[in-house]
C-alpha cells in the first residue's frame, strides 16, 4: 500500500483522517484491508490479547512513533472493528492514554456512541468508534452499496455485515444512518433492550436501556427462526415510541431478527410520510409553536 503517515498531515477528527486515507488510497477494495493499512501507517506487530477484561489494547509513545496493536481473540468481524479503533486512536495525536504507553479498551468502549459532557476519555472512545466504522465501511463504499437496496429490511443489514466483514451491530449503524426512511434497530440481548440506533428523523424510543422488549412486539409473537430475519409486520406505534395524542399516529412496522446466543435485533420502520401531510403537519406544529411561545 503506497499510503504513509505523510498523507495524513495534520488531520486530526476521524472525518478528516477517513478523508486522507481515502485520497491517498482511492481504489480501496472491500472488505477494507484493515491490517496492511496499520502496516503502512506505522503499526509495527498485531498481536493476541490473553485477558477477559479487555477487547483491545495499543502499545505506543506520545510522540506515537510506533505502534503494538493487541486484540482479543474472537471472531474476525470482531477483531477487525477493534484493529480499527485502536489505528483510530494512534493516529489521533490529541488522544492520551490514562497511562503512559498505551490505551487499553474495554467492550463498552467498543460500543460507545455518546459521550458524557466533559468526560475526555468517554469522548476519545467515541472518536476512536467514529474512525473504525468509516475506515470499514467508507462513506462512498456504503452509500454504493446501500443503493441496491429498497425497503427498509434487516436482510440489507447482513449482506452489509457480510461484504464489508463487519460485526451487525456496527452494519446495523452504519445502515440506519444511511438509509433515506424514518427507521431504528433496537439490539436486543436475551429478551432486554441493550441499544438503540436510529436516523435523524426517528423519533425517541420510549423503551429504556435494560428494559424487556414490549410484550406486544412481534419479537414475542412466534418463534423465530434463528439467523433468519422475519417478515415483516405492522406492530402499534405506541410500543415503541411516544405517539401524541393530538395527531394521527403513524403506522410503525416490525422485523426481527435473533440469533441462538441471544442477540436480536428489532428493525422499526415508520411509514413515509405524504408530501401534503407531512406540509398540513408542519402548519400545525408552526401554529404551536407560535401558541406556546406567545408569538405572534
Ligand atoms: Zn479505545
Amino acid at each position: 500500500m503506497p499510503i504513509s503517515r505523510k498523507d495524513l498531515a495534520d488531520a486530526g477528527s476521524p472525518e478528516a483522517l477517513v478523508k486522507r486515507i481515502l485520497k491517498a488510497e482511492p481504489n480501496l477494495p472491500v472488505p477494507v484491508p484493515i491490517q496492511e493499512l496499520c502496516v503502512s501507517l506505522g503499526i509495527v506487530k498485531t498481536a493476541d490479547f490473553d485477558t477477559e477484561e479487555f477487547e483491545g489494547g495499543l502499545v505506543t509513545d506520545a510522540k506515537r512513533s510506533e505502534g503494538t496493536i493487541l486484540v482479543k481473540r474472537g471472531g474476525e468481524p470482531r477483531r477487525r472493528f477493534t484493529i480499527a479503533h485502536e489505528l483510530g486512536h494512534f493516529l489521533m495525536a490529541h488522544h492520551v492514554p490514562d497511562q503512559p504507553g498505551g490505551f487499553l479498551c474495554k467492550s463498552s468502549d467498543l460500543l460507545r456512541v455518546q459521550a458524557k459532557e466533559g468526560d475526555q476519555r468517554q469522548r476519545r472512545e467515541v472518536e476512536a468508534n467514529r474512525f473504525a466504522a468509516l475506515v470499514l465501511m467508507p462513506p462512498h463504499l456504503l452509500r454504493g452499496a446501500m443503493a441496491a437496496f429498497r425497503e427498509p429490511n434487516l436482510q440489507h443489514v447482513l449482506t452489509l455485515a457480510r461484504d464489508f466483514a463487519v460485526g451487525r451491530e456496527t452494519a446495523a449503524r452504519a445502515y440506519v444512518q444511511y438509509h433515506p426512511e424514518r427507521i431504528a434497530i433496537v439490539v436486543a440481548g436475551n429478551g432486554r433492550v441493550q441499544r438503540c440506533y436510529r436516523s435523524l428523523s426517528f423519533p425517541a424510543i420510549v423503551c429504556a436501556v435494560g428494559s424487556p422488549v414490549p410484550t406486544g412486539s412481534l419479537y414475542h409473537r412466534s418463534s423465530h427462526r434463528p439467523n433468519i430475519a422475519s417478515d415483516i409486520a405492522v406492530c402499534s406505534p405506541d410500543l415503541w415510541i411516544d405517539v401524541k395524542r393530538d395527531l394521527r399516529a403513524p403506522a410503525l412496522y416490525e422485523q426481527i431478527y435473533c440469533q441462538q446466543n441471544g442477540f436480536s435485533m428489532i428493525l422499526l420502520c415508520l411509514e413515509p410520510v405524504p408530501e401534503d401531510s407531512a406540509e398540513e403537519r408542519k402548519l400545525e406544529e408552526g401554529w404551536r409553536y407560535r401558541f406556546h411561545s406567545g408569538r405572534r
